[in-house]
């Protein structure tokens, strides 16, 4: 298969119809697949409501078919299609937060196809922002099961180049819409729960959705693993995110950070590998590795999400065989960068000693 890649303009307006968006429109009806930006991370969409597209985007990532799809959506009226049993609490949410960067499980319709949801009775619902994924849904009129456009187990795609090193010649078309501006997955929000839970941290915090509807619990298997609690998002079980090189976070202040992170990749040197140091941007001149990575600066945190997994996947290229990284954790949005970040680094954490 040839995969075709189109440029298209991230500030659609009506006024100027697109040829490509029309075209990825087509592709969607007749059941194809077209990969596709939103504000998160780059989508792999196909038909939610045909069992032969979902099992398309299963075997193109090579994904387990245990692991559901989320369906986007671009009118609310479109809700009803896939959901039931929707509490006021979700509505409340759905007035302040979408389009945006959250999605909701609920219920599911009898006519959403098992192969979307991974065999479970419940569907997960989401309206992007974003205008290329906005006009995409508004011109084919499909329901668009999209799963990240990454092969399986890769960090996720955040712009079309991503996309085209995972997927070419395995979906149809790709529409290049520039680099996604939050760049790591959405929050999802059990919302089948009485408290409802998260499933998965992201841009729209616990304490941005308590505002809303009181309180609101974080699954406990969705953040390090322990023992045997199994996260209720199917996903969140598989070694996700990761690049090939074997990651570490070093956590502690900022000048031990440094002095440690230093002495490790001289020691790996010395055993002849590469080293590669994920730093923010006023420490980076200060670290001694092969490939020295910045992510962004400590205080833009939205920087620091929208580039991470482009480093992660710039690390490969460079053909490092460790990398060491510092830590994101405690400002507003650090538990959501932090779930990737240790995932990435299959939860190894180096504490660095203070002197
Ligand atoms: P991705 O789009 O690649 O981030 O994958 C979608 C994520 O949503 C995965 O982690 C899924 O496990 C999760 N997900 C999708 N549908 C459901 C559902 N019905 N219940 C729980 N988690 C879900
Ligand atoms: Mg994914």
């Amino acid at each position: 298969m040839n995969t075709i890649m189109a440029e298209v303009a991230s500030d659609i307006t009506e006024a100027e119809p697109s040829e490509e968006l029309q075209q990825a429109a087509e592709i969607l009806k007749s059941g194809g697949l077209v990969a596709f930006p939103t504000e998160t991370v780059y989508g792999l969409g196909g038909d939610a409501l045909n069992p032969a597209a979902s099992q398309k985007i299963y075997e193109a990532k090579g994904r387990p078919s245990d692991n559901p799809l989320i369906v986007h959506i671009a009118r609310e009226e479109d809700l009803s299609r896939v959901a039931r049993e929707i509490p006021e609490a979700a509505y409340k949410l759905i007035d302040v937060f979408w389009p945006g960067p959250v999605t909701f499980i609920f219920r599911k319709q009898p006519e959403v196809p098992d192969s979307t949801t991974g065999g479970l009775d419940t569907v997960a619902v989401r309206m992007p922002s974003n205008s290329v994924a906005h006009e995409l849904l508004r011109r084919s009129g499909v329901l668009i099961a999209a799963p990240s456009a990454n092969r399986s187990g890769r960090p996720s795609p955040t712009s079309a180049a991503h996309v085209w090193e995972d997927l070419n010649g395995k979906i149809d078309m790709i529409l290049d819409g520039g680099s996604c501006q939050y760049g790591i997955e959405s929050t999802i929000l059990d919302m089948t729960e009485t408290v409802p839970v998260i499933l998965r941290p992201g841009f729209v915090t616990k304490e941005m959705l308590e505002e809303v509807i009181g309180e609101v619990a974080m699954d406990r298997g969705a953040d390090r693993p322990a023992g045997n609690i199994r996260p209720k998002a199917p996903g969140m079980k598989y070694t996700h995110y990761a690049p090939q090189a074997k990651m570490y976070i070093v956590e502690g202040q900022t000048k031990n950070v440094v002095r440690c992170i230093n002495r490790l990749v001289k020691e790996r040197q010395a055993a002849g590998c590469r080293v590669g140091i994920l730093a923010t941007k006023y420490n980076s001149l200060a670290y001694e590795g092969d490939e020295v990575i910045v992510v962004g600066e400590r205080s833009d945190e939205v920087m620091i999400s929208a580039n991470l997994y482009r480093c992660l996947r710039e690390f490969d290229q460079r053909g490092v065989d460790y990398i060491y990284s510092e830590s994101f954790a405690g400002g507003r949005f650090g538990t959501a960068i932090m779930n990737r970040l240790l995932k990435a680094a299959g939860y190894r954490v180096i504490q660095a000693p203070s002197i």
